[in-house]
C-alpha cells in the first residue's frame, strides 16, 4: 500500500472520544505518515460503513458504543473478542476483516505497570460489575491463570451469566458478600461505572484489603476516582483506568501503522489534561 495510512474510530455519537488524541500524538512521535479520524455512523448505516471501510480509505478502525456487538458480528473475530462478546479493534488482512477486543490487554498491561506481580496475589480476585467492561477484565484474568474470580453484581443473574460464559473459576456474589469476599482478597477491582462522574459512588471499604492488595478501577472520569484514593491513603498499590484506555490502544496502532507504540508519561499527561478539563 502507498501514501498516507488512515484509521478510524466509528461511533454513535463519537465526538467525545479520547481516541483522535492519543493515536495522533503517537503518529506524531513516530513520524508515522498517517491518519487517525472520527467517524460518526448510525446503527443502519453501519454494517455498509463496514463493508467499504477500505474504499472509505481506511486500514482498521476502532469501534464504540454502539457498534461493538454489530462489529464482532461483521467480522473474523479472535478468541478475545468472540470470548467478550464485542469487537473494539479491527483491521483488514487482505480482504479479510478482522477483530480483536483489546480491554483485556488493556487492562492487563495497566496492572503489569502498577504491580508487576499482582499474579502472585490474584486468587480470590474480587471483580464488582458483569457488564462489557466486567467481561474484558474476567477473561484477561483467566487468560492469566486465575482461577478464583469473584464477581460481584447489582443485578446476580449477570454474574450467574458469567460462570456459563467463562466456566468455574468464575464465583457469582451478591453486593451483600462484599465485605466478607474482600476479607480475603488482594485485587479488587472495579468494573462497574459507580464512581464515574454523574453516576452514583461506589462504597467500597478498602480497608479490609490486606496491606499488600492491588486495586484496579477501570472509570477514568475522574482520573483518580474515589476508590483509587481511598486505596492510595492506605498505601495500596493502584492501577487506573486511564493507564486501560492507553494500553488498549496498542494494538490497535501495531496494527494499522506498523509501529509497537509505548505508552508513555507523556501521553499519560496529554490525556489526563484532557480529563481534568472535562
Ligand atoms: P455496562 O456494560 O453498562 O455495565 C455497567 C455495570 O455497572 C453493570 O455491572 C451494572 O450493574 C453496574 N452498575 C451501574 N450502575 C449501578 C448501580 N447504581 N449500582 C450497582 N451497580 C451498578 O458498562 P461497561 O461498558 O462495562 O462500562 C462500565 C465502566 O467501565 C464505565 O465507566 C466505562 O467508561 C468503563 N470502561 C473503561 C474502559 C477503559 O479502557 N478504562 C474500558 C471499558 C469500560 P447491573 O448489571 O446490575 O446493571
Amino acid at each position: 500500500m502507498t501514501g498516507t495510512r488512515a484509521a478510524c474510530i466509528i461511533g454513535w455519537p463519537v465526538k467525545h472520544s479520547r481516541s483522535p488524541k492519543l493515536h495522533g500524538y503517537w503518529l506524531e512521535r513516530y513520524r508515522i505518515d498517517g491518519d487517525y479520524r472520527m467517524e460518526e455512523v448510525s446503527p443502519a448505516d453501519f454494517p455498509a460503513f463496514l463493508a467499504t471501510l477500505a474504499a472509505h480509505g481506511y486500514v482498521g478502525a476502532n469501534i464504540t458504543i454502539p457498534h461493538k456487538d454489530a462489529a464482532l458480528a461483521l467480522s473474523e473475530p479472535d478468541d478475545r473478542a468472540r470470548a467478550v462478546g464485542a469487537a473494539n479493534t479491527l483491521w483488514l488482512d487482505g480482504d479479510r476483516l478482522r477483530s480483536t477486543n483489546t480491554d483485556v490487554e488493556g487492562f492487563i498491561g495497566a496492572l503489569d505497570a502498577a504491580a508487576p506481580d499482582w499474579r502472585a496475589r490474584a486468587d480470590g480476585a474480587v471483580v464488582l460489575g458483569a457488564g462489557g467492561g466486567a467481561r474484558a477484565v474476567v477473561y484477561g484474568l483467566i487468560e492469566c491463570g486465575v482461577t478464583t474470580i469473584h464477581v460481584v453484581n447489582r443485578t446476580f443473574e449477570k454474574a450467574v451469566a458469567f460462570r456459563e460464559r467463562f466456566g468455574p473459576a468464575v464465583r457469582p456474589a451478591r453486593w451483600s458478600d462484599v465485605p466478607r469476599l474482600l476479607d480475603n482478597a488482594r485485587l479488587l477491582v472495579n468494573a462497574t461505572s459507580l464512581g464515574m462522574a454523574k453516576q452514583p459512588p461506589l462504597d467500597i471499604d478498602v480497608n479490609r484489603l490486606a496491606p499488600d492488595a492491588v486495586v484496579s478501577d477501570v472509570v477514568y472520569v475522574p482520573l483518580k476516582t474515589a476508590l483509587l484514593a481511598a486505596a492510595e491513603r492506605r498505601g495500596l498499590r493502584i492501577a487506573n483506568g486511564l493507564d486501560m484506555l492507553l494500553h488498549q490502544a496498542v494494538r490497535g496502532f501495531e496494527l494499522w501503522f506498523g509501529v509497537r507504540p509505548e505508552v508513555t508519561r507523556e501521553l499519560f499527561d496529554l490525556l489526563a489534561a484532557d480529563i481534568a478539563k472535562a
